[in-house]
């Protein structure tokens, strides 16, 4: 290897790592480090701790074994608040086409409502932990 093709690449090596860690200004970039709720995962799963405005506090993925395959399930919540859930189901369908495809549709179509009733549900719950009709 040419020694100045290497002193280039090293020379480029030492200047990528320095931008790395400086702005353009030279300084650091300091955001207050912010504290996970209790469910956060944390670690690099949590990005709302470094401030970032698009950060969110992620809990660690909730595996479930099902007959069916599998449901996993992540607790979310945004750095303004907003909290949300990430599921992920991973479910066997018919080899038959037709039964596939229909099976697929009502999956997803039970999910949808099983998911709105249980919204639906949880904010007009009772003081005393019961649920509404
Ligand atoms: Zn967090």
């Amino acid at each position: 290897m040419n020694a100045n093709v290497w002193n280039a690449a090293r020379n480029l090596a030492t200047a990528l790592r320095i931008g790395h860690r400086e702005s353009a200004t030279g300084r650091t970039w300091f955001r207050r480090h912010r504290e996970c709720p209790d469910w956060c995962a944390a670690g690099h799963r949590c990005t709302a701790r470094l401030g970032y405005p698009s950060g969110e506090h992620r809990s660690a993925p909730m595996s479930v074994r099902a007959p069916y395959g599998s449901l996993v399930a992540t607790r979310i919540e945004t750095i303004s608040g907003v909290g949300h859930i990430e599921l992920r189901l991973s479910a066997r369908l018919d080899r038959d086409e037709v039964t596939a495809s229909r099976q697929a549709h009502l999956l997803a179509a039970g999910v949808d409502l099983t998911a709105r009733a249980v919204l639906e549900g949880a904010r007009r719950a009772l003081p005393a932990g019961q649920v509404a009709a």
